[in-house]
């Protein structure tokens, strides 16, 4: 547990501005009509005026309440989701610094965590997991792996290439079956990213939880005839943030059960 208050700021501020690029990442990675911006270029502006944003404008949270959600020229309301997301962003990485201080394990944990919660986001509005998340986290989870290692390299990629294979086996499987895309290209990447941070034991784990939490919400809707459609990544981001918490205790718990059996 870390409780220095440099630290704490430290880490409250890297959260607020990685927030603020996930709304960045969130609007543009998937922008249905492709206007292709990148997520660099051109610079925010207002969606009804045209004013582009300027930096007082565009500081984390604090902006928002200043202008009470409104652009400073045309008044056009903001949407509250950017600075909730910001918000929710700057307390998972307090988090994380709590329970992994400043180490690797806490960079892993913070930008995993970041990388999900977009993933989510997405998947669950547009049926889509943008590649970006998945080549940025595969990268970042095999890099965490070869210092401090939160897996090892060699469990890193062994997870990366679990995850993937499992998933393209359920895709094909699913298609077999159902005569339907049942699993999108996107899950499967997303899949080999997860391992890349979790190791191959914490990509079944994943890929269980996420389907016990997904049958928690979809069982019900299907029953009542509802929603067809499932957004698999929301629960396979929900599996993947539980699973790197608390993997080495699920692992620890389920030996002592079996043995116990
Ligand atoms: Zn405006």
């Amino acid at each position: 547990m870390v409780a220095d208050p440099i630290l704490l700021i430290g880490a409250a501020i890297l959260g607020l501005c990685f927030g603020s690029f996930l709304n960045v990442c969130i609007l543009r990675l998937a922008k249905e009509d492709k206007k292709q911006r990148s997520l660099f270029h051109p610079p925010s502006t207002c969606p009804s005026c045209g004013q582009p944003i300027a930096w007082r404008d565009n500081i984390p949270v604090v902006s928002w309440l200043l202008l009470r959600g409104r652009c400073r020229r045309c008044g056009h309301p903001i949407s509250l989701q950017y600075p909730i997301i910001e918000a929710v962003v700057g307390v998972l990485w307090i988090a994380a610094m709590v329970v992994y201080g400043p180490t690797v394990h806490f960079l892993a944990a913070a930008l995993f965590g970041t990388i999900l919660l977009g993933i989510a986001i997405t998947d669950a509005r547009h049926y889509l997991i943008p590649d970006e998340y998945n080549w940025a986290g595969l990268i970042i989870g095999l890099s965490a792996s070869l210092t401090a290692g939160v897996p090892g390299f060699k469990d890193a990629v062994l997870g990366a290439a679990t995850g993937f294979a499992l998933l393209y086996a359920v895709g094909v499987v699913g298609r077999w079956v159902f005569k339907e895309e049942a699993m999108g290209g996107g899950d499967i990447k997303m899949m080999a990213m997860v391992g890349a941070f979790v190791g191959w034991k914490g990509v079944l784990l994943t890929v269980f939880a996420a389907s016990v939490f997904g049958s928690l919400v979809y069982v019900p809707l299907l029953l009542r005839g509802k929603k067809r459609h499932v957004p698999f990544g929301v629960f396979l981001a929900m599996g993947a943030a539980v699973v790197f918490v608390f993997r080495d205790a699920i692992i620890d718990w389920y030996l002592r059960f079996v043995r116990a059996g």
